[in-house]
């Protein structure tokens, strides 16, 4: 391409034009094909192209797209919000609808805030958080977001909201393993709000698996029981920050069913509009909607096109298909399937460390030492060669970090569509071991060994 006046993420880099998209395929306009192994950033989780969604969006665009929510409601934004209360685990019966995953954590941070203040306790106001972490990028959402990278120009805006250890199994700050683990990282949090004080605290928000900050990172098995035990025993809300894991990604609608657990408030994004459109959502439970609809009846938030009739028609459809075609029921045995043909690779590429996560959501983490799990030098840019090297065979990664910093440590996360058959995934991975192949290759002239 010439000159652009876009801003790109990187204003050097010639990115391929993408003229059409079908299933888990894209394809640029020099014909090249991709295998979108990522979902893009882990969002078009049913595949692209697909003919339903388009005429749920035409069907609405010809009757009206835009009523402003101030103004007045829509049959479509009605209907996504009770097929939402519908469908969700226990009483997350309300919603509230922004346009990215950034808005609706900042948006539950608000409504966190708002409870108690409804409740009369103003003074609960912090919302803590998690090391190793990412909630969005606005100021708000990255105050709560343990990333030392993305957080590194900002400092001065941001509160100091992360405060715990993730629980990062493979690198266990208690040198534990999943099997004599003592949840030490979960009862972190209960040392955190007695040294803070919990008259201070509004909420606690996790990913239920960690995503862009640290690769598919999937806790033990009773840590959330216990982290919303230590939040309800100090009066502290629990906000599940499920933007990445939300809508079927992990084989639940939400992740944190695999836990048994509901959480307070639950932000969600990324796949509820699969990438048709941009939608997110705040969903709230009745316990905290309460005092809001006893007391001052509004949540003081919204953006011009939340609940925007266009976004809902397209979520609502996306929520249609899922149901539709069983496309949830199946994420698990086809990310085991995923999983165990990559975990195998290990053999061949003594690089790749650690293979994690839950259904169609899995992290890679590479290193140079398997034994010793020594990173890469962050020099190296390991991540960014791995890819490249994806991408120049045509498969899409999305990736990950690993590190304390955000910076070193290299991790990508494997996402495709959910709709993935089990023919896409052999492919994903026989384009996965060539770039790889390749990788290893480039570290041998390197003389990195
Ligand atoms: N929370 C999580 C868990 C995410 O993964 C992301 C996006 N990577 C966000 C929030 C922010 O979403 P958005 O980019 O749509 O603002």
């Amino acid at each position: 391409m010439g000159r652009t006046y876009l801003i790109k993420p990187d204003l050097d880099e010639d990115y391929p034009v993408i003229d059409y998209g079908k299933g888990v395929y894209l394809f640029d306009v020099a014909g090249k094909r991709y295998l979108d192994a990522s979902s893009g950033a882990v969002t078009a989780n049913i595949g692209h192209g697909v003919e339903e969604i388009n005429e749920a969006m035409m069907e609405q665009a010809k009757k009206v797209s835009f009523v402003y929510r101030s103004q007045f409601t829509s049959k479509a934004a009605e209907k996504l919000a009770e097929k939402i209360a519908l469908t969700m685990p226990g009483d997350l019966n309300w919603s509230f609808f922004v346009n990215s995953g950034s808005e609706a954590t900042e948006t539950a941070m608000k409504i966190a805030i708002q409870y108690w203040q409804e409740k009369g306790r103003p003074l609960k106001t912090k919302i803590l958080s998690r090391w190793v972490s990412y909630h969005g990028i606005t100021i708000g959402a990255l105050s709560m977001s343990g990333h030392p990278a993305r957080r590194s120009r900002f400092v001065p805006l941001l509160a100091d909201f992360p405060v715990v250890s993730p629980p990062y199994c493979y690198r266990c700050p208690y040198n534990k393993n999943p099997r004599n683990c003592s949840y030490e990282c979960a009862k972190e949090l209960d040392v955190a709000f007695r040294r803070i004080g919990p008259e201070s605290i509004a909420g606690f928000i996790a990913e239920p698996i960690v995503g862009a900050a640290g690769g598919a990172i999937t806790p033990p098995k009773d840590y959330y029981k216990i982290i919303k035990e230590i939040c309800e025993k100090h009066d502290i809300l629990f906000i599940a920050d499920e933007v990445m894991t939300g809508f079927g990604r992990t084989g639940t609608m939400l992740a944190s069913e695999h836990w048994g657990i509901v959480p307070d408030i639950v932000s969600l994004g990324k796949g509820m509009g699969a990438g048709y459109a941009p939608i997110a959502a705040t969903l709230v439970t009745e316990r905290v909607m309460e005092p809001i609809r006893k007391g001052s009846k509004v949540i003081m938030s919204g953006h011009t096109l939340s609940a925007n009739p266009q976004s809902s028609a397209v979520a609502l459809s996306v929520l249609e298909y899922l149901e539709k075609n069983n496309v949830i029921d199946d994420v698990d045995a086809k990310g085991t399937y995923l999983k165990n043909l990559l975990e195998k690779l290990k053999i061949v590429f003594p690089f790749i460390g650690d293979v994690r996560g839950m259904g169609l959501l899995i992290g890679i983490e590479f290193v140079r030492n398997p034994k010793t799990k020594q990173s890469f030098a962050s020099e190296l840019n390991m991540t960014e060669k791995i890819v490249r090297a994806a991408k120049d065979v045509g498969l899409l990664l999305y990736p990950a970090t690993a590190g304390e910093d955000g910076k070193s440590g290299d991790a990508i996360i494997i996402s495709p569509p959910l709709i993935v058959t089990k023919r896409e995934i052999e492919e994903l991975v026989s384009l996965f071991k060539m770039a790889l192949t390749k990788v290893k290759q480039e570290l041998e002239t390197e003389g990195v060994n």
